[in-house]
């Protein structure tokens, strides 16, 4: 079997990646929706895998791993690698989990990030605004057992609080705008005081991670840290270095999470297992993030997952702008994971019309905060095209021809 063509169509926000067979079997990957801008970094990897057999995925992957690096640039390598898997299990009529190793469980568990603005009539940054965000959640359809809640420097939370922090509030820039700095007694003091709120007023049977960076200095993320020991919070997240940062800071994570039992977490902006090494290896913090549309794909993540449990570390992929091709991807490999797995984190940031213009699942496919993994062949998911081809925008119109 040979790869034939790659082809990338930007949907709704988001680069679907395309790979065509000479056997007339096709795979397919996705991007995340806030990244159109990949689609050309896609198509420039298009002559290194032209005539090699999809199957092959490993060799595949030598050819075009090196043209990657931390995210947002690692998503179009990542997102080959999956439609290579999504061929190699098609190709051989079996779900891609089974030459990933096999699946562990029938069943993933998804935890749910949920944004302030999507509560309907908004929940501020404020105790009462925390306390409606974790009623909302509560009332979401797929009985999320946990949720994630961006707070701090991971939200708008450093330009509604007054003198948050000691540094410039940048209002005029795209939002989330990289703010970093030390914070004022009463900023650290309100988030506390959030953060509490959204807990209580989950209640027993429900458990919540914080999403609250990049931007703290060390010494504010161990006093944070520390102040919700007794909240049993499931890990607090990228609080130094993460999301789009290109580099890890291990030392200055380690530093705070020998020091506190609150679970210290990062890594969603890394790329390949080679850059987990330290981290993992020093034991610098207790979870990592890995997203599997970033780090380089499926079996980057597995092998991360790997080394992570090896060291006592535990795995909660992050996921949340994947798409549904993303979230097919994040089950395939999650059902595959070791024990150290907690929950991936679900994409719920695509709309409903993905699920009229694919096969694969039938509707939002959560239950009880699980998924049952599928049997379907490769990732599981293929397009309508009929239906799809409503979406494509001028410039991809013979994208399915
Ligand atoms: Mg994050």
């Amino acid at each position: 079997m040979k790869i034939t063509d790659l082809r990338c169509a930007v949907i709704a926000n988001s680069p679907v990646v395309q790979i065509r067979t000479d056997e007339g079997i096709t795979g397919w990957g996705q991007i995340e929706t806030p990244k159109p801008y990949v689609k050309p970094q896609v198509l420039d990897l298009k002559d290194w895998i032209v005539g090699q057999d999809p199957r092959d995925v490993e060799r595949v992957m030598r050819r075009i791993r090196v043209r990657g690096g931390f995210k947002p640039f690692g998503a179009a390598v990542s997102a080959i690698e999956h439609a290579l898997w999504d061929i190699a299990g098609k190709a051989l009529n079996t779900p891609t989990y089974r030459l990933l190793g096999g699946k562990v469980r029938d069943k993933v568990r998804t935890y749910r990030t949920l944004y302030q603005a999507e509560v309907p009539g908004g929940a501020p940054h404020t105790p009462d605004g925390y306390r409606k965000w974790a009623e909302y959640g509560k009332s979401l359809k797929g009985e999320f057992t946990l949720f994630k809640l961006p707070s701090a420097y991971h939200s708008s939370m450093v330009r509604d609080f007054p003198d948050y922090y000691y540094g410039e509030v940048q209002t005029d820039a795209p939002f989330p705008y990289p703010h970093k700095g030390t914070m004022t007694k009463e900023g650290f003091d309100h988030l506390v005081a959030c953060i509490t709120a959204a807990k209580e007023a989950l209640g027993p049977g429900y458990n919540t991670a914080v999403d609250a960076g990049p931007g703290f200095m060390p010494i504010d993320a161990l006093r944070l840290a520390k102040a919700v020991e007794h909240l049993h919070l499931m890990w607090l997240e990228d609080m130094i270095t993460g999301d789009y940062v290109p580099y890890v800071n291990h030392d200055l994570y380690a530093d705070i999470t020998r020091h506190t039992t609150t679970p210290i977490h990062t890594g969603e902006q890394i790329y390949l297992r080679q850059n987990y090494k330290h981290l993992i290896e020093s034991h610098a913090v207790n979870v990592v993030g890995p997203d599997p549309a970033d780090v380089g794909g499926l079996a980057e993540i597995k092998w991360v997952a790997e080394h992570a449990d090896l060291h006592g570390i535990a795995m909660a992929p992050h996921g949340t702008a994947n798409g549904i091709i993303g979230l097919a991807a994040l089950i395939q490999v999650c059902a595959t994971m070791p024990d150290n797995l907690i929950a991936f984190e679900y994409p719920a940031r695509f709309e409903p019309f993905w699920y009229d213009i694919t096969e694969g699942f039938d509707g939002m496919p959560v239950k009880g905060g699980l998924i049952d993994v599928p049997d379907r062949p490769g990732l599981g998911i293929n397009f309508i095209v009929k239906e799809a081809k409503k979406y494509l925008t001028e410039g991809d119109a013979n994208f399915f021809d």
